[in-house]
């Protein structure tokens, strides 16, 4: 097929779109570790995990060898409000680089809630509303997970409850008046409407919270209140699979082009963009199909994969929540207050913490600032104004893509283009006057967050 021939945005046919999704764990020869129970830590039960989460999503999390699911009607006629998403070929970033690289994007902005969690969202709330219960409960950070449950709940018919990390609350008053539009109950966290908060709120008075303290609150509020279940928007294996439509649909429009990436990139945080893009990809490669290069982009101010332990860990600073075997930083770790750029949980999904372990993709960090300069070049010649998260992602495609100019290599690069940052115009702003600083933490400053590790032998 002639260059020519590709178009600026390749779009899917809606029944092109996948009606299942692929869950990766089915395909690795090691297995992600068990989450474990807190107290005993012995493998947690379906019977314990059902305490906190929906039932369906419990089956969906212990599942490590069904490849396929079947995507319930009711979630894919809600997927098809915004999605297949795009797949863009970045012409105008690559002139403005001179690269021989040829750039894609998979586009998941496109829909209110300005990022891919969507898609997780509404098969989240889908398994709460068919087991018949009232409500969910969850943390949201940054506020687009919150944003996207509020969203798929207001749809459902079901409440939203929504701890949001205090200085996101005061931070980004807007995300939280569009969780609020939506029906959602939206508290700062910590709060003294839970135990663990106010216990939070006596030892770090002052504290501008953490997604960790927000998870803790989330979870004791669910697990008191009849009819309620937790969800949470990244890290588990679950939602892994929900964001798989991400990867499929990335897979689908590379092959209506007889397109072979080289190379695909992802930001994350808890890795659940990443691990829904790569998961057809991944696939192919643990069962010796194809090869590609993965490549995991984090920052450098919350480092769990590059400069993390792969250990069991707390999910949540409570320390209610299942252990899981991760690459961590310790659940107590708090990114510096001048990080601006998202992607601050402190662990890793346990499914990419073991494809990483075992050798079968790549970790970089960036500082915030360079993920600035890529965000706004590629802002002014691609018109769409990125996520900071997302442009994690970018500062590394074009780095990549530098390095097929240096070379004249004519490389395939594919990143996940996650979200939209309007709401993160204070960030922009502090980049804008250069106010904005580079941080990242010392050996020492990550000591303190391994030394909290649970002793764990088993
Ligand atoms: C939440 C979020 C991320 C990071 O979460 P993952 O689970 O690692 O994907 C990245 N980009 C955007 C826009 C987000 O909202």
């Amino acid at each position: 097929m002639s260059e020519k021939a590709i178009p600026y945005k390749i779009y899917l046919e809606e029944h092109e779109m996948p009606t299942q999704w692929y869950n990766v764990r089915a395909d690795m020869k090691n297995k992600p570790a068990p989450l474990l129970n807190p107290g005993t830590l012995k493998p947690m039960t379906a019977g314990e995990l059902g305490a906190v989460f929906c039932d369906e999503l419990v089956k969906q999390e212990l599942d490590d060898t069904t490849a396929h699911f079947d995507i319930p009607q009711e979630i894919r006629d809600f997927y098809k409000m915004y999605r297949p998403s795009p797949l863009v070929r970045a012409y105008c970033l690559e002139k403005e680089l001179g690269t021989p690289a040829k750039i894609y994007y998979k586009f998941e902005g496109n829909n209110t809630s300005g990022s891919h969690k969507l898609n997780s969202a509404i098969a989240q709330a889908y398994y709460a509303k068919q087991q018949g219960l009232k409500g969910v409960t969850t943390e949201t950070g940054a506020g687009q997970w919150g944003t996207a449950l509020s969203m798929a709940c207001a749809y459902l018919g079901l409440d939203c409850k929504v701890y949001m990390v205090k200085c996101s609350y005061e931070q980004k008053p807007f995300r939280r008046e569009v969780m609020r539009t939506y029906g959602a109950n939206v508290t700062p966290s910590p709060s003294e409407t839970t135990n663990v908060g106010r216990k939070i709120l006596a030892e770090h008075p002052g504290t501008t919270g953490s997604l960790g303290c927000a998870i803790s609150e989330a979870v004791e509020d669910a697990t008191t209140h009849e009819g309620y279940r937790y969800v949470l928007g990244s890290v588990l294996s679950q939602v892994l699979l929900h964001q798989s439509v991400i990867g499929l649909e990335t897979k689908a429009a590379l092959d209506k082009y007889g397109i072979k990436p080289d190379i695909i990139i992802g930001c994350a945080g808890g890795g659940s963009n990443l691990g829904g893009l790569i998961s057809p990809f991944m696939g192919e490669k643990l069962r010796g199909e194809n090869d590609y290069r993965i490549i995991a982009v984090e920052p450098a101010s919350c480092p769990s994969l590059t400069r993390g332990k792969y250990a069991y860990d707390f999910c949540d600073t409570g320390m209610v929540c299942p252990l899981a075997k991760m690459y961590t930083l310790g659940s107590g770790f708090i990114p510096s207050a001048n990080h601006a750029g998202g992607l601050r949980y402190h662990g890793m999904s346990s499914v990419l913490s073991q494809l990483y372990d075992d050798g079968l993709m790549e970790a970089t960090s960036v500082e915030q600032t360079a993920v600035f300069d890529a965000a706004t070049k590629f802002a002014r010649v691609e018109g769409i104004l990125p996520a900071p998260e997302s442009s994690h992602a970018i500062k590394v495609a074009i780095d990549e893509a530098l390095k097929c100019k240096a070379t004249g290599e004519e490389k395939t690069i594919v990143f996940g283009l996650t979200g939209t940052g309007y709401f993160d115009m204070v960030a922009y702003g502090k980049y804008n006057d250069g106010e904005m600083q580079d941080y990242i933490p010392t050996d020492e400053d990550l000591a303190v967050g391994f030394a909290g590790l649970p002793k764990v032998d088993l």
